[in-house]
Order: C-alpha cells, then sequence, then structure tokens
C-alpha cells in the first residue's frame, strides 16, 4: 500500500519540484533486503524559514539498520537513513534568525511536528502526533522524508541545533541520536543524580554515550552486558566503575538490589526480569533500545520492589541543543570509527555483529559521491 502510494508521491513531487526542486543523492535501500545503493531524489527549495546544509558526517543508528530492512513497520522505499547528521550552512530562507551560511548545524531524528499542541508547546516534538521523522515519514510537501546519507538537508530552523564550535563534527554526530536518547530518559526519570547508581546494559552506540553522561554526573555506573571482552575498555577508558556480564548468573546475583536505575539499550529481545532483580527497592528500568519483538515482564517482583520500567524516545529540539551544549562543556563525544560512503553496507553487518567501537559515522563529505549515471 505504501509503495503505491509512494509512487503516486513520487510523481507528483517530481511535478511540483520542477525548477525550484534540489536534485540530492544519497544512498538508499530498496526493498528488505536492507542493502543500501546510489540514489538521486530531490530535495525541496528552500524556504523562508528553512536552513539548507552541505552534510558533512552521518552516524549509523541501530535504528538505521532496522528501517532499512523494514523492521520498524512502515518500509518506504527508496528510503534514504540517517539522523545523526551534521554539516555546514549553504543557504537560509528570508525569515530564518537562527544560523547563517557558513555555520556548523546539527539535525536529529526530528525534522518537523505541529508546532502548537501540548506536546510542541512543552518543547516535547517527539511525542507531537503529527511530528515528522527525518526519514520513514511523511514530510510536509507530501514526499517521504530522507536522512543524512545524503549531500544535503534543508529543515525549518526550529528543528536545526546550532553546533558548538570546540565539539568535534564527526565524534560529536552521533550525539543527536544516540546521545539525545539517553540524556533526555536519565533527565526525565532522575537518573542523573549525582551519587546514585545507574546500571547500563548493552554498551553500543547508546549504551556508551550513557557511560560518559553518567560519569560527568557524577553517578556511579555499572556497565551490564553479553561481551566480557568489553570489560577492560568499559573499565579503564569508558570510566565506569563496575562491569557485569549478564549472562553470568552468579555475577548478576551478587549485584542484587545494588542499582537506583538502569538504562538499558539493547537492541534485541533479552531477559529482562535479572535486571529488575539488581535494582534497589523505587529502583526504576528504563527500556531505550527497541527489540523487534516483545519483552517479557513478570509483574510480582515489580510490586514487591515498588519498582517501575518506562521508556522514551529522543530529546525535543529544546533539550537537544542543552545536550549538545553539555557534551561540549564535558568533551563528550562518541568514540567513532569514520567510514567512506562506499562502506556503508559492510558496516551495517558489522553493526549487526556488535563490530563496531562504538559507533560508524559516514565522512560524506570528502566520500560520497553521485553515481556516475546521475
Ligand atoms: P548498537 O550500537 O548495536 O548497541 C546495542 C548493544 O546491545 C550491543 O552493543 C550489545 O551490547 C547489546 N546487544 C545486542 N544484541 C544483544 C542480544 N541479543 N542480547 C543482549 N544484548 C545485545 O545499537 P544502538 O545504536 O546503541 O541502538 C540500541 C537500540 O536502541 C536499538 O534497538 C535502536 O533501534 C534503539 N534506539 C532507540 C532510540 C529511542 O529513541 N528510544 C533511539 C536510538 C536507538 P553488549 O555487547 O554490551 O551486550
Ligand atoms: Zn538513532
Ligand atoms: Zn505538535
Amino acid at each position: 500500500m505504501y509503495t503505491i502510494e509512494y509512487k503516486e508521491k513520487k510523481k507528483e513531487v517530481a511535478e511540483m519540484a520542477g525548477e525550484d526542486g534540489v536534485k540530492t543523492f544519497g544512498w538508499a535501500a530498496r526493498d528488505t533486503s536492507g542493502i543500501l545503493s546510489p540514489f538521486e531524489f530531490t530535495r525541496r527549495a528552500t524556504g523562508a524559514k528553512d536552513v539548507r546544509f552541505k552534510v558533512l558526517f552521518c552516524g549509523i543508528c541501530h535504528t538505521d539498520l532496522g528501517a532499512a530492512r523494514g523492521d520498524l513497520g512502515l518500509p518506504i522505499y527508496p528510503l534514504v537513513p540517517g539522523h545523526e547528521i551534521v554539516g555546514i550552512v549553504t543557504e537560509i530562507g528570508k525569515q530564518v534568525t537562527r544560523f547563517k551560511v557558513g555555520d556548523k548545524v546539527g539535525v536529529g531524528c526530528f525534522v518537523g511536528s505541529c508546532r502548537s499542541c501540548e506536546q510542541c508547546s512543552n518543547d516535547l516534538e517527539p511525542y507531537c502526533p503529527k511530528n515528522i521523522m527525518t526519514y520513514l515519514s511523511i514530510g510536509e510537501d507530501g514526499a517521504p522524508t530522507h536522512g543524512g546519507y545524503s549531500n544535503e538537508m534543508v529543515v525549518d530552523e526550529h528543528f536545526a541545533i546550532r553546533w558548538p564550535e570546540n565539539l568535534p563534527l564527526d565524534g560529536g554526530a552521533p550525539l543527536l541520536c544516540a546521545g539525545s536518547s539517553v540524556y533526555s530518559p536519565m533527565m526525565y526519570y532522575g537518573l542523573n543524580k549525582p551519587g546514585s547508581h545507574l546500571g547500563v546494559v548493552g554498551l553500543g552506540g547508546l549504551g556508551h554515550v550513557a557511560v560518559k553522561f553518567a560519569k560527568a554526573w557524577g553517578l556511579t555506573v555499572t556497565v551490564i552486558s553479553t561481551s566480557a571482552r568489553k570489560e577492560e575498555e568499559a573499565i579503564n577508558h569508558l570510566g565506569a566503575d563496575k562491569f557485569l556480564v549478564s549472562t553470568d548468573p552468579q555475577q548478576m546475583q551478587e549485584a542484587t538490589g545494588t542499582l537506583d536505575g538502569i538504562i538499558d539499550t539493547v537492541s534485541a529481545f533479552h531477559p529482562v526480569m535479572p535486571l529488575f532483580g539488581l535494582l534497589k527497592t523505587h529502583g526504576k528500568l528504563v527500556v531505550v533500545g527497541a527489540p523487534n519483538k516483545p519483552l517479557e515482564v513478570d509483574i510480582l517482583p515489580l510490586i514487591i520492589g515498588r519498582k517501575m520500567m518506562g521508556s522514551s524516545a529522543a530529546a525535543g529540539i529544546k533539550e537537544t541543543q542543552e545536550m549538545i551544549d553539555f557534551a561540549a562543556k564535558h568533551n563528550i563525544t562518541a568514540d567513532v570509527e569514520v567510514i567512506p560512503a562506499n562502506y556503508v553496507n559492510k558496516a551495517m553487518e558489522r553493526l549487526e555483529k556488535g563490530d563496531v567501537r562504538y559507533r560508524f559515522v559516514i565522512d560524506i563529505g570528502n566520500t560520497l559521491v553521485a553515481a556516475p549515471s546521475t
């Protein structure tokens, strides 16, 4: 159904774009294989409130992998993923006030919302019923949105993040999703209180930046991982205080009742009841990972310990800016492996196997070239 609608829309957009639309190229998934290949499309001309920018770097989030394969339920193909995008402003609309040409800029998971509902009024755009995601949505122009695995972006300035001078573009890019998706719940659920003890489950893109934010807030941090080989790095490099191998029942048993809160970033189905066991009375398990199979929860242990389970999307725009400014102040960046655009399929394969320390970032500015036919 989506495909037919999309074909119609594509035709309309091509007609609508006319002379005003701007030719753009990127890498798109075409079907549920998730394999990406070069793709040319049209982005809207710069509107009065728009900021247009040349993309320099884009992180590869695990969500990009799920979206490319249609695991998130709404495949719209071709689909250009990428929602950890940084670049340099090349054009601004007449009414833009916060950016000028040449500024560094970032875009995360959202590029639109209604701007008037209760959620929007409270700077919670991700929870707006009409929010427009950076990819996997239909934009205001009726065309599917496309993300940052592309040479340029255009967004309303409200959805653009000002980039601090001292924050590296490559290591900073993943903060726009990975950073925002752990910072926001840690703030909202009060998991940022100095002196408290936080567990971080899954040491991947989201998990490793959660450790960095938690340490900047003065928390004690225990990493809970399936990969014993990550212990040395978690402690000595990322600054975690303790490390538990989640598949080792003895280690898990010994840590019973030690944590005030847990942020769970695991991308696949996994048992959560042992995690509740690690929480103190009143402890909170906040799951931000998005496994494609339902998790199993037995409520009795929650009742007995008055424990709660929560979740969260990425931060709203105001909070994303606060997070980026906080990261710049505390020298927090993601640990990244910078790759050329034509390595993206290999990177997806490696990401699926957990073979990355800890985020792939595509060097779009230097390596994304249009396909010979375009
Ligand atoms: P990632 O880099 O692949 O990290 C996920 C980590 O989960 C892995 O490093 C691994 O850590 C652990 N893991 C993977 N498979 C596992 C399994 N079968 N059992 C137990 N642990 C497993 O992914 P990411 O980019 O951080 O994203 C993590 C999840 O968050 C994804 O589901 C993504 O879609 C979701 N996400 C949600 C939001 C949001 O707004 N809520 C935003 C962005 C992403 P160990 O080796 O340490 O066990
Ligand atoms: Zn993401
Ligand atoms: Zn709204």
